[in-house]
């Protein structure tokens, strides 16, 4: 745990975010899990925590680029790891993400490169998911 920590402290240095005993909580157990989590999984790790807070915590981590979030539409917003070179205000995070069907887990496919698509004329991209839909290793 004390690794984690570590790690956990040098993100939040890193990303210019002050460390508050929630954000620390919060980002130790998200440094932890190898796929995305959800507010209502949070909730129920950290019974304690007030929802409205979570939440608040989890849209500091996206603003300042430790996060990114995940829409899969009908399916409650997902949270992931950003990459070191996300900021305020600027992510990077331009890759696919893998939803297994049997699990339910989102996986981040950080070296897979999304490709610019062209869009009509006049039309403003604000953004764009790609996500793959399956059976993951543990599931298969
Ligand atoms: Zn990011
Ligand atoms: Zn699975
Ligand atoms: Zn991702």
């Amino acid at each position: 745990m004390n690794d984690i920590r570590t790690h956990t402290d040098q993100i939040l240095h890193t990303k210019a975010v002050r460390i508050t005993p929630m954000r620390q909580l919060l980002l130790d157990y998200i440094l932890t899990q190898n796929q995305a989590v959800g507010l209502n999984e949070l909730e129920a790790e950290f019974p304690k925590a007030d929802r409205i807070t979570i939440y608040r915590t989890l849209k500091t981590f996206e603003e300042k680029g430790i996060l990114h979030s995940i829409e899969q539409g009908h399916s409650e917003v997902q949270y992931a790891l950003c990459h070191e070179e996300c900021g305020p205000e600027h992510h990077v995070d331009r890759h696919p993400h893998f939803a297994c069907e049997r699990c339910g887990r989102i996986i981040c496919l950080e070296e897979v490169f999304i490709p610019r698509v062209a869009i009509p004329q006049g039309f403003i991209q604000h953004d764009v998911e790609m996500t793959i839909k399956g059976v993951c290793g543990e599931c298969g």
